[in-house]
């Protein structure tokens, strides 16, 4: 057994390591040996499919998770009611029309309106960004279509994303204010296969609302060198999107319950729907196999962790929230026992660095419990966590985050594509983020003193 070293570059010298701390190096070890991780969102993917909230593959990963958690020693697994938006995309179709035709391939974005019934076509502008639209003049938007050609830069951390995703997300309103007729925007996106990524978006109360969809990276990139020969450029885009009204999308919650203070919790998040593209291997069949490995593994060392460590399979991640919000509605009043918070929304890949947001008094405490990530390969800097989207919600009360952040590279290839399959998953990389999932928890239930709140000027997400 290799001996827990410093993995901090900010490098205090660390507390001596604690009592616990040869359980979970054991465990650290177990995980890596013996993970079935893989065959968790094997499971879940091939059985349910992708499960947009509303949708049959949605209800089929719910009655997955009530079905399977129990087989996997949880305890206390339920159901928790929440409600979401319930939207289906049906066929898209994209084309240019002028000056050369080449039919493009596009996916509505989440959320959007249909075009009329026969598509709409309509001359296309170009906007380098959402900010770049607004500058645009209303005389030269009106009656078109604006395309957003925001470019997402590759990262290990996803800071490329979230730079680029406001463009997915507030295109459309800003376009609508000019008078634009739809928007289409370059996928966000790193990847160069002619495979369109959708993702939600907003409409802003008192716009009008006007289709919105992503083009592939390639066809985006044609479009752009047409429109930059100065000729004018024409575009068909035709989407059949339907919205509905608001649906139950319960979260699934299981517990590995504390053995001497059951009512402080540990969190271990992660989100049960997908996009209704690809299977949602990655986004987030991975996270969800993470933590319920993480779980399963805790589960069955000799005696149960002093704290409980909670599963919450969120639901609703990608179209709303809602699963979040019910979450931390339901649970309100125990918000100030929930220890930490972690989620796993970020792929299959390796961790690589664990980040803290809590008291500052207790990062010397999270220090020594990372020296048990250390022959993970798991780096510590001085970066506050961010937490996951689902975590926005506990934020208000000052709950400790935790990141162990995997490595992203890649991750924007696939994401919210038909190409979010199983197969881009590497079953080393991911047994090793369950394992860096079960020693963090098991260490965070386990040991003494906790994490404090987060600063009143650190609670709000960005
Ligand atoms: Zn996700």
């Amino acid at each position: 057994m290799p001996t827990p070293t410093s993995t901090s570059p900010t490098a205090a010298p660390s507390a001596p390591l604690p009592a616990f701390a040869a359980t979970a190096a054991k465990l650290r070890d177990t995980v890596l040996a013996s993970s079935q991780a893989f065959d968790i969102v094997r499971s879940l993917s091939d059985e349910a499919g992708h499960r947009l909230a509303g949708s049959p593959g949605n209800r089929a990963a719910v009655a997955w998770a009530l079905r399977m958690l129990p087989q996997y020693g949880l305890q206390n697994v339920r159901a928790e009611k929440a409600m979401a938006p319930h939207w289906e995309r049906g066929p898209a179709s994209a084309a240019i029309t002028a000056p050369h035709p080449h039919s493009l391939a596009v996916l509505a974005l989440g959320g959007s309106v249909a075009t009329p019934k026969g598509g709409i076509e309509a001359e296309v502008i170009e906007a380098a960004s959402v900010e770049a639209i607004g500058k645009l003049d209303k005389a030269a938007v009106k009656g078109k279509i604006v395309y957003v050609s925001t470019v997402t830069e590759r990262a290990k951390d996803g800071s490329g994303y979230g730079k680029a995703a406001g463009a997915r997300v507030q295109s459309a309103s800003a376009a609508a204010k000019l008078g634009a007729v739809a928007v289409v925007i370059r996928s966000i996106g790193t990847d160069n296969n002619r495979l369109p990524h959708t993702g939600g978006m907003r409409y802003e109360d008192g716009v009008p609302k006007i289709p919105a969809a992503a083009l592939s990276i390639p066809d985006a990139e044609l479009l752009g060198r047409l429109l930059r020969t100065g000729k004018p450029v024409r575009l068909r885009l035709e989407l059949a999107a339907k919205t509905h009204g608001e649906v139950e999308a319960p979260n699934v919650v299981g517990e590995v319950v504390g053995r001497s203070a059951p009512d402080e919790v540990i969190l271990l998040g992660a989100h049960i729907d997908s996009w209704d593209v690809g299977t949602g291997a990655i986004d987030d069949g991975a996270g969800c196999a993470t933590i319920i490995e993480a779980a399963r593994q805790i589960l069955k060392l000799p005696e149960r962790p002093r704290r409980t460590v909670r599963i919450v399979l969120f639901n609703n991640e990608e179209n709303g929230l809602g699963g979040a919000r019910a979450y931390a509605k339901t649970h309100e009043n125990e918000l100030g026992k929930h220890i930490v918070a972690l989620e796993s929304d970020f792929g299959a890949g390796r961790v690589w660095s664990a980040r803290y947001l809590g008291a500052p008094a207790s990062r010397k405490l999270f220090l020594s419990i990372t020296e048990l990530l250390g022959p993970l390969g798991v780096e510590v800097p001085e970066i506050d966590a961010r937490g996951g989207a689902d975590l926005i919600p506990l934020r208000p009360a000052g709950v400790p985050i935790v990141d162990l952040l995997p490595d992203g590279t890649t991750y924007f290839d696939y994401h919210h594509t038909d190409n979010d399959t199983l197969d881009k998953i590497n079953k080393d990389e991911l047994d090793q983020a369950a394992a860096a999932f079960a020693t963090f928890a098991y260490a965070a239930a386990e040991m003494a003193g906790d994490f404090g709140r987060v600063p009143d000027d650190k609670r709000a997400f960005r």
